[in-house]
């Protein structure tokens, strides 16, 4: 495709700008262009005509089926953009005088109050910008909590295997030592191999429930018990709340700090690096330690008046990122006490359906109930026709999919992890597990063709580590 820059014909252009309204003011030598700015000459409709191609070649939830494992790609509702749209929160700075922006402070107030109440916690903080960030500050939490007690032999945070990459690095980041923990063959922790490796120098447990197998760890009472009882705290990671959310909530399964990802949960939409942010919560025994400034009922209204002698400090500029909260907020309030949980449960029926649909061809990696996700594992395809996972994903990119996620978690081989969500109808469920069966057919018959694939898409197989480390992200105009 060619790039804007290249469609450039001298000469073209198109009034744009309105026209002046103020009285023309000479600019001084010193701030003057000596060149014309190196702008693209286009006509109007050439640079509709670009950007509308541009734009049929991303690919999003708007798009189509975008079943990304553990990721919680769901439709956002646009009311939602538009809320945060509005000019009282994009025109406002965060070193505005408090009381020339209550509204705003409400909104966070409020957010926290309902945030709370979902998760089972007494405190939050909106700093983080997204679930790692949450997860360190978290972590921060419960190492002040051991610190001011005086309690420093505590050097281990014990991790299941099946989770997300992000919790054992969150771990070393905060300086403790990573204890991992075998998964059972149901896919929750082995509750054995867990007595066996908690001691008096266990600061904590990190875990999703569900998991990132999309299990919910029926366990989880003793699980976090155990942990108590060894005088260490329990972390949730909250990135698969779209589960769970008002059914159970993780202060009630015994967790103390929990992060969401209002980013992957509660109405925005992401995946393009865009803001995020991974709230955290908090027993009120951590409370102290959470980060400054910190907002409450001063006086009249509310403002930043609340002091946090023990924080842990600023992990963000300012409040974090706001219009995202006011999104969660505005997602909140639209689906009210009844919609919440109608939302997890339509997400947890979307996918044991479309696991059940596929069972015929496809074999699951863990046979019982599941949650808003499902793995596959592809081993025995791969072990009698040579076609992996990764190809069944290409596969699927031809029939116009995003494919699901591919070889994670680790301790599932050749796995494809799938996330319908909530916001996908019978309809499409049922299309897109006769594109399922139909891929999988054609490795079947032609396990060979299924290397070159995709064949129908603008690029075909990069490089995905160099595309990574080395993108091309600027024309060169040499
Ligand atoms: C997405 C995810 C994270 C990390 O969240 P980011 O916002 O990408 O940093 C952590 N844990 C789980 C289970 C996740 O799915």
């Amino acid at each position: 495709m060619e790039l804007v820059f290249e469609l450039s014909k001298e000469g073209r252009g198109c009034d744009l700008l309105p026209s002046c309204d103020v009285p023309e003011t000479a600019i001084s030598e010193k701030f003057a262009r000596v060149s014309a700015p190196r702008l693209p000459q286009l006509s109007e409709t050439d640079i509709s005509r670009h950007y509308t191609k541009l734009a049929s070649r991303t690919f999003g939830v708007n798009k189509g089926f975008y079943p990304l494992g553990s990721c919680t790609m769901k439709y956002n509702p646009r009311i939602n953009e538009e809320v945060a749209g509005l000019p009282g929160f994009t025109g406002i700075h965060p070193l505005q005088p408090e009381h020339t922006v209550q509204g705003c402070l409400e909104v966070m107030a409020k957010a926290e109050e309902y945030l709370c109440e979902i998760t089972g916690m007494d405190a939050m903080t909106f700093q983080p910008a997204a679930g790692a960030h949450g997860e360190f500050t978290g972590v921060m939490l419960i190492k002040a909590y051991h610190e001011k007690r005086g309690d420093i032999k505590r050097t281990k945070i014990i991790v299941p295997d099946s989770a997300h990459g992000t919790n054992p690095a969150t771990a070393v980041m905060a300086g403790y030592k990573v204890i991992n923990v075998p998964s059972d063959p149901e896919g929750g922790i082995d509750i054995e191999k867990l007595k066996a490796v908690v001691d008096d120098q266990v600061a904590g447990l990190m875990l999703t429930n569900p998991n990132t197998v999309g299990i919910f760890d029926k366990n989880i009472l003793e699980i976090t018990r155990i942990i108590k009882d060894a005088g260490g705290l329990c972390y949730y990671d909250g990135a698969n709340l779209n589960a769970v959310m008002g059914n159970v909530r993780p202060g009630d399964m015994g967790f103390d700090v929990v992060h969401l990802n209002l980013h992957k949960t509660f109405s925005t939409p992401h995946g393009g690096g865009g803001p995020g942010s991974g709230a955290v919560g908090c027993k009120k025994e951590l409370e102290e330690f959470l980060p400054k400034p910190c907002m409450g009922k001063c006086g009249e209204g509310y403002g930043m008046c609340c002091d946090r002698e023990n924080s842990i400090g600023k992990v963000k500029a300012f409040y974090g990122n706001f219009l995202v909260v006011v999104k969660a907020l505005a997602y909140i309030l639209t689906l009210g006490k009844e919609g919440i949980p109608e939302a997890s449960k339509m997400a947890v029926l979307n996918a044991n359906y479309m696991m059940q649909q596929l069972s015929d061809t496809y074999e699951a990696a863990y046979k019982g109930r599941c949650m808003h996700e499902f793995v596959l594992t592809l081993e025995k395809l791969h072990h009698e026709t040579g076609v992996s996972a990764l190809d069944i994903a290409k596969g699927l990119l031809d029939e116009g999919i995003h494919p699901p996620t591919m070889y994670f978690p680790l301790i599932v081989h050749e796995a494809l992890m799938v996330e319908p969500t909530e916001t996908e109808g019978k309809d499409t469920i049922d299309n897109v597990v006769a594109i399922f069966k139909k891929v999988y057919n054609e490795a079947m018959s032609n396990p060979e063709a299924m290397h070159e694939k995709p064949v129908k898409t603008v690029i075909r197989r990069p490089d995905e580590v160099r595309a990574a480390r080395e993108p091309v992200l600027r024309y060169n105009f040499d």
